[in-house]
């Protein structure tokens, strides 16, 4: 079965199909819910105006995204400073994602970074300290009460792994044909999905509660859905099309029946009131918000899905194919945003830690 920690990554380096190049939605994601970060940030910072921050931001990436974040939040406190005449305190940030993620690319970035810090924002040097942290978040990446602010956009919808359970005692795929929850999946599917993501999700928090300090806080964005019930296939219309993608390979002959069978995308989108379940089980953290934002997607391109799942479609179906089977995505992409409206559901949940 697939090691997601060891095959997810989002491609690397500056190419044409590269994550750096193609995260147009997740960049107006995270636009969309800034105000919310904000509101955090400064809550945090003014409450106690701490002299240094520490701030983690999970699910990094490689790409403008990266640094943008943690620029933004940097901004975000100079302003408050600057109005309340008060120094500014030290930053540090720490980048956290799987180890597979291309961070020589998000350290080429940095010396840059640290220039514009100086010049534009004033942030003299030795105030901002930005490392990387290769490891998954669901498991403890930092010591104990050293973070005051974790943010964590278009990551957490990543599972940990494939669901367990798609699969009956004989070993039988209970999703044939299908890479995802589909109308047509059995319910032991979509049961078997939100299963992981509950585990997910609460070693997640678990994880967090140990790193976060007492009053410290948590923002984070990911892909849900509108709708309760967890069958709903409203958000998930991308692995429709990479199924038909690879159905449409099986009937031409160039590919096998079996590897579609035995393949599922480890990917859940879930609504507010699981998320707000698992969060009052694990019971570390306050929710202070949680919205639902809507995103057009109607203008990007499907190599934003290429940049997003190519890692794991290679591991399970070889590189030789990916051209062909995303010239016929893309096409299939396009045909259905003509016949289709398709919005992109993200979730943005800001919390406190308790005690
Ligand atoms: N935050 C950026 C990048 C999102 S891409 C943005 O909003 O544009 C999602 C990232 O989550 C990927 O780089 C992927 O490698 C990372 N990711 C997925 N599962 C993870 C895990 N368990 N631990 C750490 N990072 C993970």
């Amino acid at each position: 079965m697939m090691e997601v920690k060891q095959v997810l990554h989002m491609n690397g380096g500056v190419g044409d199909t590269s994550y750096a190049n193609n995260s147009v939605v997740q960049k107006t994601i995270l636009t969309k819910g800034m105000p919310i970060l904000e509101d955090a940030i400064l809550d945090l910072y003014c409450t106690t105006f701490p002299k240094k921050l520490s701030i983690a931001d999970l699910g990094c990436s490689s790409g403008p995204n990266t640094l943008f974040v943690i620029s933004h939040i940097i901004d975000t406190i100079k302003m408050k400073c600057r109005e309340l005449n008060h120094p500014l305190p030290e930053f540090q940030m720490f980048l956290n994602d799987l180890p597979g993620n291309d961070f020589n690319t998000v350290f080429s970035y940095l010396p840059g970074f640290y220039e514009r810090l100086n010049e534009e924002k004033q942030v003299g040097l030795g105030q901002c300290f930005v490392a990387g942290v290769a490891g998954s978040f669901y498991g403890r990446l930092f010591p104990s009460e050293s973070l005051h602010f974790i943010h964590s956009s278009n990551s957490l919808h990543w599972l940990s792994q494939v669901p367990q359970g798609l699969q009956n005692e004989m070993g039988i795929s209970l999703n044939k044909g299908k890479i995802h929850i589909e109308k047509t999946s059995p319910p032991n599917v979509f049961r078997a999905y939100l299963a992981q993501f509950q585990r997910d999700f609460y070693l997640f928090l678990k994880s967090r509660s140990e790193e976060v300090i007492g009053g410290g806080r948590m923002v984070l964005t990911f892909s849900g859905r509108r709708s309760s019930d967890a069958s709903s296939t409203e958000c998930y219309f991308q692995w429709e099309l990479i199924t038909q993608t690879l159905n449409d390979m099986v009937s031409q002959g160039v590919m096998e029946q079996d590897k579609v069978d035995s393949f599922n995308i480890p990917y859940y989108a879930p609504s507010i009131q699981e998320l707000e379940a698992i969060v009052e089980i694990e019971g570390s953290f306050s929710v202070d918000r949680i919205e639902i934002m809507e995103i057009d997607i109607s203008t990007s391109g499907a190599k934003g899905i290429r940049a997003v799942t190519e890692s794991m479609l290679v591991d399970q179906f070889g590189a030789a194919i990916m051209d062909d089977l995303f010239r016929t995505y893309e096409q299939k992409y396009v045909e259905y945003l003509s016949n289709n409206k398709s919005n992109h559901i993200s979730l943005v949940l800001s919390m406190t830690r308790k005690g």
